[in-house]
């Protein structure tokens, strides 16, 4: 074990929870007729690709879906054998290895057609594409004026199997956005357009939000990321069990008095006589130094404000008239069941988004264990 492999900031994901909520998603999905794609993206939204992976196909997803074909075809060496999409790459990637490995590709423009299709006629086996369209987002996706001569020659394209078409929503969060709809319309129409061709492909659109609040989008595939690691994207109460928990550890204590200040640029000044606790958890090990002030963390069953800057590797916090033990357990964020932080309220605090939180606490020197 390195110094740093020492427990002084872990992250705890457990993965009992990503099963749980992988069920439940898989479960609204089934009773719409529809598969599931786990979307594991980006390290598994920092919990960890190949964890998660395992344990969203025990759950019951049926697919995987990643950003780059390097996350998919690192899923395929550790012998992840399941359906996977890869959906963004550089101009410059390799197609070759991700058809060999059978991994499906996501292609947006004629010339991404064109690039998977010489990669395919190379390796002398069709590739399995996605062809997506941009029904709205104005993000990744062909645009619809493009539509009809991408399906056309993908239709023509011997070493293409066009498995599906798809999008994305811009605004399946805010349930009853007039976009989602706007989107599936174009959506059903980029469909219709494809079976002219005389394709017959899937259909997936549903991220998260849309499987929770939107069965009439599910089609044949829904491809929840965040509400897998029991995150809720939208506003309605869901059952979801949040995966990942921030710990570190009580590493000394003080008494301090009234008028003496804490950290860097002293913006925190005791107003009374207190014991302040150092946690060596700082913005290099994933809290946000905009925290700074403005936290608590759960120790010994009760929150205790985090005083002063937020530092590279370590946070102060006021425990009033208690002295913690050395060694005592702090949740930075976890499950918020027993009323402490959570992911949501730092992003909230922070001014950003859970997803952006978790997926920020994948860092080498940030233990991470598995229940
Ligand atoms: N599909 C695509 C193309 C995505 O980029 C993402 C994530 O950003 C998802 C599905 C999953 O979205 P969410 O995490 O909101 O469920």
């Amino acid at each position: 074990m390195s110094l740093d492999q020492s427990r002084r900031a872990e992250v705890v994901i457990d993965l009992h929870a990503i099963r749980y909520n992988v069920r439940l998603l898989a479960g609204r999905a089934a009773d719409s007729g529809a598969a599931t794609m786990a979307v594991v993206k980006a390290d598994g939204y920092g919990h960890g690709a190949l964890p998660v992976a395992r344990a969203a196909l025990d759950g019951g997803a049926t697919w995987l879906g990643t950003c780059s074909l390097a996350e998919a075809l690192d899923l395929r060496a550790a012998g992840i054998t399941a359906p996977m999409l890869s959906w963004l790459d550089t101009p410059d990637v390799d197609f070759a290895p991700g058809i060999e490995q059978g991994v499906d590709i996501s292609v947006s423009s004629l010339a991404e057609l064109g690039r998977v299709a010489t990669a395919a006629s190379r390796v002398g086996r069709a590739a399995r594409v996605h062809l997506k369209l941009d029904t709205g987002l104005a993000r990744n996706g062909c645009h619809q004026a493009d539509w009809p001569a991408l399906v056309k020659a993908a239709a023509a394209e011997p070493y293409l199997d066009v498995v599906a078409i798809w999008s994305h929503l811009a605004c399946a969060d805010e349930p009853g956005h007039h976009s989602i709809d706007a989107q599936a319309d174009r959506f059903h129409a980029g469909y219709a357009l494809a079976r002219d061709v005389g394709l017959n492909p899937l259909r997936h659109l549903a991220n998260s939000a849309a499987t929770l609040t939107r069965p009439d989008l599910h089609f044949d595939l829904v491809r929840p990321g965040i509400a897998i690691y029991g995150l809720n994207p939208v506003p309605q109460q869901e059952d979801l069990r949040p995966a990942m928990t921030f710990r570190s550890t009580v590493v000394l204590v003080k008494r301090i008095e009234a008028g003496e200040s804490v950290s860097y640029g002293h913006t925190w000044t005791a107003s009374r006589d207190t014991n302040v606790a150092l946690v060596p958890a700082g913005y290099g090990d994933g809290v946000p130094r905009t925290l700074s002030n403005r936290m608590g963390v759960w120790l010994d069953g009760r929150r205790c404000p985090v005083v002063g800057r937020v530092c590279m590797d370590q946070i102060v916090v006021d425990c009033g008239d208690d002295v913690p033990e050395l060694g005592a357990e702090v949740i930075l964020f976890g499950t918020g069941t027993d009323g402490g932080p959570t992911a949501r309220e730092w992003a909230d605090t922070a001014g950003t988004i859970d997803y952006e939180i978790v997926t920020g606490m994948y860092r080498p020197r940030v233990v991470r264990t598995y229940l």
